[in-house]
């Protein structure tokens, strides 16, 4: 650009230049300066009608002949023009990408502007809630009306998905999870769940049919073990310890059925348990009692619990909860081990601490001890008699009362249990 203009100023000083002589040999100086700057004018005029045309009609194609500055602008123009249509080829690509990949996706995308009101969605989202063209500026609270999901949306903290049913059809079931953008806007993923959802189901109601069909045979079995085992003197000698193996192993499998029937009928109630006043005292008394004539060694099972103590809830599942905690306290620690059952008061809770000061759990184990069938030692499990299923139902019987489970263990200090209901 400055080349330009320094030779366009060369060339007009050159013209003066010229214009100047020649005024002075004919002797009309201001009119042949006149003339000169009027040629000069008209021809400026000319490019920049060119400039104009160009930029008006053919933008695409190469720029107009021009000299000096002119040709400078219409070069830089054009480049300002190529780089530009680049820029948005560009643009246009990545939008097309993102709209094919959002067209692909199987899960649904919903974009609701800050008052939540419909504004973007894929084909997968509109096929999931019915959507049509003119339910964009919607709030989608008047599509999907669940007060959960009214109370997640408003709640704008998002941390977790939600499921619900879909809008009319209470079969279909829908995982969302939101998140901000751009401020207060908010994008959705929608995925439809139910085929996950009904499988699980199966998969429930498969392991509470077999673990009931398997009772049957196991008492049937046990009876004639125990027949035997009543007329032993009748029975070669070397046969005892072979019904002695016979008989716990069918008590195994009878604590296992008994433990899988339980942890599916607590997965399959949707139901929460009923919200009655369960005194702690007499309870976990009675677990206590319970447990002592369960344990034929010597632990020392000391129980503290205020009289006034109670939690809301359904006796049976809690009394499941703690007599699982207490019988495991028991199971895996060696005799003459204290346990300690504590029921106390703690800023709007009640907790209900079993702990122990026997072999303690390694600090690894501790985050999947809940997981079923989970054991610290797989090989000391079958000496214990334990199901691996007992945490897990103590975590199904919290989660429907809405209390949790903490553990804190040290390696041969002693572990404890703590169940915290919150007020
Ligand atoms: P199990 O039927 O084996 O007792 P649980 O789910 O009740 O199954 O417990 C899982 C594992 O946690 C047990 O196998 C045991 O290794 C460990 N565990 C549970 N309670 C205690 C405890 N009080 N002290 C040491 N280990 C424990």
């Amino acid at each position: 650009m400055q080349r330009g203009l320094r030779t366009e100023i060369q060339r007009i000083s050159l013209t003066v230049l010229v214009l100047t002589g020649i005024g002075l040999i004919n002797g009309h100086l201001s009119l042949t300066l006149l003339c000169g700057f009027a040629v000069y004018l008209a021809w400026t005029l000319r490019q920049i009608l060119k400039l104009y045309r160009w930029l008006e009609t053919r933008p695409d194609e190469l720029p107009p002949e021009s000299y000096g500055v002119w040709a400078d602008i219409c070069d830089q123009l054009y480049r300002l023009q190529q780089s530009n249509k680049r820029a948005t080829q560009l643009h246009r690509n990545v939008v097309n990408r993102v709209k094919s990949i959002t067209t692909a996706l199987e899960e649904g995308l919903v974009l609701l502007n800050s008052n939540r009101e419909l504004d973007w969605w894929n084909p997968a989202a509109k096929q999931i809630f019915n959507l049509q063209k003119n339910d964009r500026g919607q709030a989608i609270t008047n599509l999907i009306r669940s007060p959960a999901f009214v109370k997640f949306i408003y709640g704008g903290k998002f941390k977790k998905s939600l499921e619900i049913s879909a809008p009319n059809d209470d079969q279909r079931k829908l995982l969302i999870s939101a998140s901000k953008f751009e401020g207060d806007n908010t994008a959705l993923v929608v995925q439809d769940i139910t085929r996950l959802r009904n499988m699980e189901q199966m998969r429930t109601d498969f392991v509470a049919n077999i673990s009931h069909e398997l009772r049957t045979p196991l008492t049937v079995i046990s009876g004639y073990i125990e027949t035997l085992q009543a007329n032993n003197g009748s029975l070669p000698p070397a046969w005892n310890a072979a019904l002695e193996q016979m008989n716990q192993q069918t008590q195994r499998m009878n604590a296992l059925a008994n433990d899988l029937v339980m942890l599916s009928q607590l997965e399959s109630m949707d139901t929460p348990p009923s919200r009655q006043p369960v005194k702690l005292q007499p309870l976990l008394e009675q677990i206590v009692q319970d447990a002592s004539a369960l344990a034929s060694d010597n632990h020392n099972l000391i129980l503290e619990c205020e009289p006034e103590l109670t939690i809301s809830g359904e006796s049976k599942e809690l009394y499941s909860a703690f007599s699982n905690l207490v019988i495991n306290a028991i199971k895996h620690n060696p005799e003459g081990a204290d346990i300690r059952i504590t029921a106390e008061r703690q800023s709007a809770a009640t907790v209900v601490h079993v702990s122990d000061n026997g072999i303690g759990i390694d600090p690894k184990h501790i985050g999947r001890l809940t997981e079923r069938f989970y054991r610290t030692d797989q090989s000391r499990a079958s000496q214990t008699g334990g199901t691996g299923l007992g945490l897990a139902i103590v975590k199904h019987i919290l989660l429907r009362h809405h209390a949790t489970l903490s553990i804190s263990s040290r390696r041969f200090s002693g572990s404890t249990f703590s169940c915290r209901f919150a007020d």
